[in-house]
């Protein structure tokens, strides 16, 4: 981060501090956002849950999940402190037309599958939310089917595909090097903040610049890990940080907490809900 001239930097516990909204005592939890969370589909309730919950740890005020009528029982159990929107349209599938303007951060795309209907509503969201989006998993699964929606994707949002969801996205690459360069152009041309997720997480900004994450480790490399991130990114968004910031930081404390749960647990036990687990001693860390 120490130039804003440099095209590359990487990200320290220095910078990231200095990111850091306090909190104020007269603070209540609208001061705090309200995050909706489009995730999920019959067999991939996990996935909401996982997200939901990275969401409220990473201090969101208010979360909400829109998912299938088939997982809402499974969410509520999981996470009292969740609010659960049924998309009665598609039963198993995301597939309702989502009213977000109440909402001050959307994440749509852990889980969702890409069934037709979960297709159209993403076009439809894409068609009527304001503001950036954050974009996961299978919704950039989706708009690597149908490339037209890329240039629908609203300014600012946040992309968060592992490498091969980011291959689909733009093509295969022959080095590293040239998938750098991919990663740049896709930011600048479409005005978005990609990633590139995996050890050193790339984050590619509108303006050219690209931050690597230092936090993390291989024990991260395991089901449900990218879901958790999806949550963290959105509830600091929810709070009001700028989305280039919010992926900053959140990439930072995603791995910080995986690094702290590594400590603890070993990385080969090391499972999805341990990374949220950890996320308290990443913030506390950090603040
Ligand atoms: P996903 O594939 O969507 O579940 O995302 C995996 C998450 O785990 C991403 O945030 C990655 O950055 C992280 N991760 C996976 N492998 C590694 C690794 N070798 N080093 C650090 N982080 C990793
Ligand atoms: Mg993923």
């Amino acid at each position: 981060i120490q130039s804003l001239h440099a095209p590359f930097a990487e990200s320290n516990l220095e910078d990231i501090r200095q990111m850091l909204m306090p909190r104020d005592k007269y603070d209540h939890k609208g001061s705090y956002g309200h995050a909706l969370i489009i995730a999920g589909s019959y067999g991939m309730a996990g996935a909401c849950a996982l997200s939901a919950k990275a969401a409220l740890r990473s201090g969101a005020g208010l979360v909400s999940v829109q998912c299938p009528t088939r997982c809402v029982e499974v969410l509520q159990v999981a996470i009292p402190e969740a609010m659960v929107i049924p998309d009665e349209v598609g039963h198993k599938h995301f597939a309702k037309p989502t009213l977000t303007g109440q909402f001050d951060a959307v994440a749509v795309g852990p889980g969702i599958g890409t069934h037709e209907m979960t297709q159209e509503a993403l076009a439809n969201l894409f068609a009527t939310h304001e503001g950036p989006l954050v974009l996961d998993a299978d919704a950039l699964n989706i708009i690597s089917q149908s490339p037209a929606l890329l240039k629908n994707i609203p300014r600012g949002s946040v992309l968060t595909p592992h490498p091969k969801e980011f291959e689909r996205l733009v093509g295969k690459t022959s080095n590293q090097f040239e998938r750098l360069e991919n990663l740049q152009a896709l930011a600048v041309e479409h005005q978005i903040i990609c990633l590139i997720k995996g050890a050193n997480t790339a984050i590619g900004l509108p303006d050219g610049r690209v931050y690597f994450n230092p936090t993390g480790n291989p024990g991260m490399a395991t089901g449900g890990s990218g879901d958790v991130l999806t949550g963290i990114i959105t509830a600091l968004m929810a709070q009001g940080y700028h989305a280039e910031e919010a992926a900053i930081v959140g990439v930072y404390v995603h791995g910080l907490a995986g690094d702290y749960a590594a400590e603890a647990l070993g990385m080969t036990s090391l499972i999805a809900s341990d990374i949220i687990a950890h996320l308290p001693k990443a913030f506390q860390k950090i603040d």
